[in-house]
Parts: structure tokens; C-alpha cells; sequence
């Protein structure tokens, strides 16, 4: 008897944020299993938030990530910053300062880098960045020498017991920056569309986020914050890796796992499966027509349809106008109404495409989509080959090779139908 697909769905969305938990949870372990460190590993408490912040930030530089890079660098500043001045006295005025600095300013960061577009790192307006930078250091270190210097009078040992900037452990102004940033992660991280894939950088910047809020939280108990701003640079640095991972194996245009994926699942296939190859119908055509960038439009919302493939299939884009669809553990008479209703459905979509003139911004875009009423519909149709293993061929690659064949049987019978 053939299985039923598991309903694994909401495990499947939760997927992002377990890394972001895991760590957390491992935060907390280490805090309570921390007394009972082996001498031997003391450096760990000192030196590994140093290594996760650099680590995690040169990578943020590596793989070009602005908004990463400026979280990880703030919280490797607000880290450095706050050990140096607990060097001064736990009590000093010193680092009472700095620790107001740090958990107002790192949500700051956080939040105007949420707010600007990704840009990368090496982007020739960063200098602003870069300027800011300077700026909030010294701004830091003027405060914190307040009373110490001439330059610097008593005024800011006054105003930092201002309501909104004193510290019980996190000052107000600090939390409210905090939920604000956090709101803006969440925006960025919410699929815009059914079948966007959550990106695991937007999750892991809210992660990170939470994190440092419990740092600052927890500042007066012994190893918290060391630990919390450690989980959150590794948050951070694990996503920048499973964005990677994400890179390597999705198709940026469509969001759907890439040729490279598929190579990896077919290894993993069993003897029983199905596979369908599915290519557009006159895409050169349609694009001379009507232009690439429609075209691109074109192959998005085609993919919206193949991602939500029944019958417990999954779509990969195999290159250029070309998918597959895998169907493990059901026989090719299982999966065929399935296939055909796919090409049924693509046949019969009615594609609201946008606007040519549209803005090359795509947030201002967001915003004008809703006063605008596309300009006009399209439809598109599909041609697909089908196969499953049998004696002449068994391995899955074989079983691919049938379907390619299949699909040029099917455009040359006329194309918009499914063949065997
Ligand atoms: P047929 O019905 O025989 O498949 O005709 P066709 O025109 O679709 O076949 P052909 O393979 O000659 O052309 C594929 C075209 O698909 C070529 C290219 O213009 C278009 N194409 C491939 N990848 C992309 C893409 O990423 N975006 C857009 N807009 N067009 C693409
Ligand atoms: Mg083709
Ligand atoms: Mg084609």
C-alpha cells in the first residue's frame, strides 16, 4: 500500500527559526553548566564572544552581507567596549555609560540597517557607515570619561539617570529601540507570497536581536552577557552560512531548489518514483514579444504553481524555461493526474503581469502596486514528459532522461500536453 505523504508543513515553515532556538538553547545550558567549567576551559568565557563576533563579522565581509556585517560589527563593538570598561570597575560610572550606550545603540544599528536597503559591504556608499561608526565610538568614550576630563563635565551622570536612559538593566529607550528593530526584522523575515521561502539571514537577524535583548536583561548575572552576545553572533553566523547554503542550492529568480538540488535528491531516490520534465511553450517568442523582464514575471508565477505540486511532488527549476518534478515512493499512474492538472492549471492562469514603467525600486514598486491595476494578462502553456523506472531503466538518472525524451515527444505532438 503506497504512504501517505506526511503533513509536514508547519514543520517546514518552523524550519528557519530552529537554528536561531537551538543556539539560544545552548546559551542558556552553557550558563547553567558554566560553574562547573573545567579550569581549563576558562578561556572560553573570554576569548570564544570574541571569536564568534570576528569570525561572524569578517564573514559578513566575505560573503558581502551589509546588513550582517553592521549587526556583527556593533555587537563585537558593544562587546569589546563593555569588557574594557569593566576593567575600569563593574561600578564605575564608566561602564554604566557604556553598557546605556550599547543597548541603545547596538538596536539602533540594527534597525536603520533594516530599514536601508541591502547594499552589501563593499558598496561605495558605506562610507556612511564607516562614518557612523567613528561617530558613535567616540561619542561612547566621550561619555564614558565624563567627570575624568576637563573636556567633559558632570552632565552626563545627570542625565543618565533621565527616565529613559537609566538603567535597571535595560534602559527604556534601549527597549523601545529593541521592539522597533525587532518589528522591522519581522517585516523583512514575513514571505511575502505563499511560496517565498523564508530567508534564513532575516530570521537570524531577529534571532540576534532577542539575543542581545536578553544579554542586556540578564547583564548583572555572572557569564550572561558573554553568553547571550556569544549566541548572538553565532545566530548571526549560521545564517550567513545556511544563506550560503540557500544560494547554492535555490534559483534566486524563481525560489525553487536548483538543478544542483535535484542532482543531490536523485541519488537518494528509491525504486519506486516518478519524474516530470515541464518546458514552457514558445519562451523565445514570448519574450521577443513582450520582453525579458515580463518573462521573468512569467517564469516566477509559473513556479508559484509548480511549488505547490500535489500529490507530494517537488519542483526544481532544472535551467533556463525548464523544471522537473519529483514524485518519491508513488507509481508514474499515481502521479499523472497530478502532472496533468499542473498543466491544466498553468494552461488556464491568467497572469496579471505589472507594469513595464514600473520603478526600479522594488519597495517603491510594493507601494504603487496597490494603486495601479496591472496592465494586462498573460498565459502561457507547458509541454511535459513523464517516466518512472521499469526494466530498460533503473537508475534515476536513466528515469530522466526518459521524461527529456517524453517532453520532446510531447511538443512535437503539438505541445500543451502531457506524454509518456
Ligand atoms: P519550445 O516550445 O520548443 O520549447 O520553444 P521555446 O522558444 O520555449 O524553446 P527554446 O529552448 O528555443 O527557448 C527557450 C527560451 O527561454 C530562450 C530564452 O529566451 C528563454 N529563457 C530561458 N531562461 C530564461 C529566463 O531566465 N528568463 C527569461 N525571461 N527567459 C528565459
Ligand atoms: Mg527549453
Ligand atoms: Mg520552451
Amino acid at each position: 500500500m503506497p504512504r501517505a505523504p506526511l503533513n509536514l508543513s508547519v514543520l517546514h515553515d518552523l524550519r528557519p527559526a530552529l537554528a536561531p532556538a537551538a543556539i539560544l538553547l545552548a546559551a542558556v545550558l552553557a550558563l547553567v553548566a558554566g560553574p562547573a567549567l573545567p579550569p581549563s576551559l576558562y578561556g572560553l568565557k573570554t576569548l570564544g564572544p570574541y571569536v564568534v563576533l570576528l569570525l561572524g563579522t569578517g564573514m559578513g565581509v566575505w560573503f558581502n552581507r551589509g546588513r550582517a556585517f553592521i549587526a556583527l560589527a556593533s555587537l563585537l563593538a558593544a562587546f569589546a567596549g563593555y569588557s574594557l570598561a569593566l576593567e575600569i570597575g563593574a561600578a564605575s560610572f564608566a561602564t554604566r555609560a557604556v553598557f546605556t550606550a550599547a543597548a541603545i545603540l547596538v538596536p539602533l544599528n540594527f534597525l536603520l540597517a533594516l530599514v536601508f536597503p541591502e547594499r552589501g559591504v563593499s558598496h561605495h556608499f558605506n562610507y556612511r557607515w564607516l562614518m557612523l561608526a567613528v561617530v558613535e565610538t567616540l561619542f561612547v568614550a566621550w561619555i564614558a570619561s565624563a567627570g575624568r576630563t576637563s573636556l567633559s563635565g558632570t552632565v552626563w551622570q545627570d542625565l543618565l539617570e533621565h527616565w529613559l536612559l537609566r538603567s535597571p538593566p535595560m534602559p527604556l529607550l534601549g527597549r523601545l529601540l529593541f521592539v522597533a528593530a525587532l518589528v522591522a526584522a519581522a517585516a523583512r523575515a514575513w514571505p511575502r507570497t505563499p511560496a517565498t521561502e523564508i530567508r534564513p539571514l532575516d530570521i537570524g537577524q531577529a534571532g540576534a536581536l532577542v539575543a542581545f535583548f536578553i544579554a542586556c536583561e540578564w547583564v548583572d548575572a555572572p557569564g550572561a552577557f558573554g553568553a547571550f552576545m556569544t549566541a548572538s553572533g553565532a545566530i548571526l553566523l549560521v545564517s550567513l552560512l545556511q544563506e550560503s547554503h540557500r544560494l547554492a542550492f535555490g534559483d534566486e529568480l524563481t525560489g525553487l531548489p536548483s538543478r544542483r538540488a535535484l542532482e543531490e535528491r536523485l541519488h537518494g531516490l528509491g525504486p519506486v518514483h516518478a519524474i516530470a520534465m515541464l518546458d514552457v511553450d514558445h519562451f523565445k517568442n514570448f519574450n521577443d514579444a513582450h520582453g525579458h523582464d515580463i518573462g521573468d514575471q512569467v517564469l516566477r508565477l509559473v513556479s508559484t504553481r509548480l511549488a505547490q505540486a500535489a500529490g507530494g511532488g517537488t519542483a526544481y527549476r532544472y535551467g533556463g524555461e525548464e523544471f522537473c518534478i519529483l514524485y518519491p515512493e508513488i507509481r508514474l499512474a499515481e502521479a499523472l493526474p497530478h502532472v496533468e492538472k499542473i498543466r491544466a492549471d498553468i494552461a488556464a492562469y491568467q497572469m496579471a503581469v505589472r507594469r513595464e514603467d514600473r520603478p526600479k525600486d522594488p519597495e517603491a514598486g510594493t507601494k504603487l502596486r496597490h494603486l495601479r491595476s496591472p496592465d494586462k494578462t498573460l498565459s502561457v502553456t507547458v509541454s511535459i514528459g513523464v517516466a518512472e523506472p521499469d526494466d530498460q531503466r533503473l537508475t534515476p538518472a536513466e528515469v530522466l532522461r526518459a521524461a527529456d525524451q517524453a517532453l520532446y515527444r510531447a511538443k512535437e505532438a503539438g505541445r500543451n500536453r502531457v506524454c509518456r
